[in-house]
């Protein structure tokens, strides 16, 4: 192979794709990002999220060792902070996918993520605890709850932020407005680059190794509705209009394996005023999802899920589907004042859809639903509520029972106006479906073989999340394999690593 000017192109420029950049630099490669958004729009899905991580690890002690290193002992204090153990961490993901997550994804994965948080830290991303989404202040104590307790600071743009300014400070080139178009490949199969298209046309750029960190397939309503079903091309879309599924469809044309949950992804419920794709003002906020401390109706008034089931991060993929599923994807999330107060941030934007009323039928009617239905529901549920002692930072079983379905935790009755209601529909994240990777990040083949130089990470990877997801998993899945891939590909690249044929 003549000597190209690159070792590495990672095609993206999300979480997965700068830190595959990264690790490929501190490896020793010359590195090349192709990012096919403009500057202005850089940073994919991973600039939308609050930059919320999940990973293993005992406790506050431990983690202000190496991540929460500016944290004062006064504000320590102040703090309830449940350690997240490996088993923990296996157990929630393998519960929330019925036991499908593939078990060497996910060992690599949890095993991985906390020594990949304090790699993110050494590279200058800063954390703090993730106060206002969770955590409830109990007795003087904020208690933290559901496993993802830190955020990077500034969320998801301070996160692109920094790892962009590290990228600078290493020496990685990133090219915006250019989109991998396809990969080039020699007679022996080897990639050896990629096709970009640019404002100005076609070019072949070539490399030693590619890394395809280009998302999934989300913003694409053609391959949506292909894969998820029908109904899908009228989802909004959460995040980046730029995930389009090109890298996929890319590998698949060379003939890589597709692997994981084709029919399956991330959604959630979304506040009904979102414009069709992320808002890079308003960022994750159109998300609702304090629906665990209410009820959520159809528009025929009816209920449709157990609110309480579970904690919020291991519900609220689920229940993005769920309203898929209702007549005209519409539902409203209603509470009363004794829960109002404790709503996210994200209930009190000026681009929110809400109504309030004194009374449950006045509150039907400004949702232009059935006041006779509404009312009958709530009077169900009211009815159904077992006292209990009432915690929302724990599982309380506080339960509204003999009603279908249930409320199995949480379950105030609504009975103290006036009545606050938000209208949702489901607004898509990220697709779960993708490519098959071997313990290097390595792309796999039709026949289970190693596609030589070409690497894959983040969204665009198959099989780790099947029909759920547990909150904080996707930047900590992009940073872990994104890392593995950098750094692989750079061996790779560098003639160390030429995987086995
Ligand atoms: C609103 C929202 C909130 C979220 N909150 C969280 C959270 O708190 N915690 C969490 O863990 N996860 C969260 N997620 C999920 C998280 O965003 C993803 O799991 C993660 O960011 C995916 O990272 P990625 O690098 O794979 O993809 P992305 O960050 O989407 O990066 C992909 C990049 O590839 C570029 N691209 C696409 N096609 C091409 C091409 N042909 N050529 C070149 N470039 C291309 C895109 O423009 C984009 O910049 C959230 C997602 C959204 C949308």
């Amino acid at each position: 192979m003549s000597d190209p000017r690159y070792d590495v192109i990672v095609v993206g420029a999300g979480n997965a794709a700068l830190c595959a950049a990264i690790a490929a630099r501190e490896a020793g490669a010359r590195v090349l990002v192709l990012e096919k958004a403009s500057e202005a729009e850089r940073g994919g899905n991973s600039y939308f999220t609050a930059g919320g991580f999940r990973f293993v690890h005992s406790g506050l002690d431990d983690v202000r060792k190496d991540v929460l290193v500016d944290m004062a002992d006064a504000e320590a204090a102040k703090i309830v902070f449940p350690g997240h153990d490996r088993q923990y961490f296996y157990e929630t993901l393998m519960e929330v996918t019925h036991g499908q997550s593939d078990e060497t994804l996910a060992g690599i994965l949890i095993d991985n993520s906390r020594p990949t948080i304090a790699w993110l830290r050494k590279n200058g991303v800063r954390f703090i605890p993730m106060y206002g989404r969770q955590s409830f202040e109990v007795e003087g104590k904020h208690h933290f709850y559901g496993g993802v307790t830190i955020e990077a600071v500034g969320g998801g743009a301070g996160l692109v932020e920094f790892l962009l300014k590290r990228c600078g400070e290493v020496g990685i080139e990133i090219r915006y407005g250019a989109g991998a178009a396809r990969l080039l490949q020699n007679r022996e199969g080897r990639v050896t680059g990629v096709t970009v298209r640019s404002q100005t046309g076609y070019e072949d750029i070539a490399a030693k190794a590619v890394v395809l960190a280009c998302g999934g397939f989300e913003s694409n309503p053609e391959m949506r509705v292909r894969y998820l079903g029908q109904g899908w091309d009228l989802a909004r879309v959460r995040g980046t209009r730029h995930n389009t599924g090109d890298g996929i469809r890319m590998a698949l044309d060379i003939g890589a394996v597709p692997f994981g949950n084709w029919s399956g992804c991330h959604s959630v419920a979304w506040d009904i005023s979102a414009p069709p794709f992320g808002d890079r003002w308003v960022l994750d906020n159109f998300q609702k999802h304090s629906y665990p401390l209410g009820i959520m109706v159809n528009i025929e008034g009816k209920r449709f899920v157990d609110e309480g089931e579970h904690y919020r991060n291991l519900t609220y993929v689920k229940f993005g589907k769920a309203i898929m599923g209702q007549p005209q994807r519409w539902a409203a999330q209603i509470f009363d004042q004794q829960t109002v107060h404790r709503l996210r941030d994200e209930y009190r934007i000026k681009q929110v859809t809400r109504v309030e009323a004194g009374t449950i039928e006045g509150l039907a009617e400004k949702l232009e639903i059935d006041p006779k239905a509404l009312a009958t529901t709530v009077a169900a549920y009211n009815g159904a509520c077992k006292p209990g002692n009432y915690n929302p930072a724990i599982l309380d079983g506080v339960a509204a029972t003999g009603i279908s379905p249930p409320k199995s935790n949480w379950a105030l009755p609504i009975d103290k106006p006036p009545f606050v209601a938000f209208v949702v529909t489901t607004g898509v994240t990220f697709t779960f479906g993708g490519l098959k990777i071997d313990e290097k990040g390595g792309v796999q083949d039709l026949s289970d073989r190693t596609i030589p130089g070409l690497f894959a990470a983040g969204e665009l990877v198959g099989g780790l999340f099947y029909e759920n997801y547990p909150g904080g998993t996707g930047l900590m899945s992009g940073s872990v394999f994104g890392k593995r891939a950098g750094t692989y590909a750079s061996e790779y690249a560098r003639g160390l690593n030429a995987p086995a044929q």
